[in-house]
């Protein structure tokens, strides 16, 4: 099977074991960036919490510009890195400013999709994920973020060679995914790999990609060794 038929098929598997993703509600770009950069090497618990602390101290984005790192830092400490994250999201946020003279990225709008990723990975501290949320959950542009449990889904699956890395896996997903199904699968592949398809222990047996996985044989044969 070829991988874009093959992609769409673990999705429709995927959808019927998770349902449908809710229709995107697009969140304001400045806020994704922020978001995004808190959620490194964190979950989903930790850094939501630390944005909504950030969100509830500042009346705007431009009043956390004016305070300092460390105070902000202390607001974000539940997402970890906080003095690292504290410095990435003041950086980002000024340059922003600098170069479109507010706190906006509403010029980002009317790029295509390669125009915005570079415009955004040229930021001090936005790498190819952050970049592609941006895209995605504010302006609805088909880039796909790739989070450790897409990459490891889509590894497993045979959707990735094994040579490709993290960083590449952005634009051969994005590439190989067709445009108006990014959104569906970015979400139905976090959460079969959150489920299921889990980093130690996949639970195999329980799987609806069962039949089209790689990886099984190997993840069944590493289960029994470890009984
Ligand atoms: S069969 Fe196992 S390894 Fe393959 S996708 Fe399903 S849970 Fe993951």
């Amino acid at each position: 099977m070829r991988n874009k038929q093959k992609t769409e098929k673990v999705l429709a598997l995927v959808e019927k074991a998770y349902g449908r993703p809710a229709p995107l509600r697009k969140t304001p770009p400045i806020d994704e960036i922020i978001r995004t950069i808190l959620s490194q090497n964190t979950n989903d618990r930790n850094s939501l919490a630390a944005f909504a602390i950030l969100k509830r101290h500042f009346k705007s984005w431009e009043s956390l510009l004016k305070a300092d790192t460390s105070s902000i830092a202390g607001l974000i400490k539940h997402a970890g890195l906080a003095n690292i994250k504290a410095a990435r999201i003041k950086e980002v946020l000024s340059e922003i400013e600098r170069r479109e003279g507010r706190l906006s990225l509403s010029s980002l709008k009317k790029m295509d999709v390669e125009d915005a990723l570079l415009y955004l990975r040229s930021l001090k501290g936005v790498g190819p994920k952050t970049a592609a949320c941006v895209l995605l959950f504010s302006f609805g542009k088909p880039a796909m973020p790739v989070d450790t449990h897409i990459f490891r889904v889509a590894k497993r699956m045979g959707l990735l060679s094994g040579k490709v890395t993290v960083e590449q896996a952005h634009s051969v997903l994005t590439k190989l995914v067709p445009k108006h199904l990014i959104y569906a699968f970015h979400l139905g592949i976090i959460e079969h790999g959150r489920k299921i398809c889990k980093a130690q222990n996949p639970l195999c047996g329980f799987c609806v990609l069962y039949n089209m996985c790689r990886y099984k044989d190997k993840a069944i044969y590493r289960a029994r060794k470890t009984k």
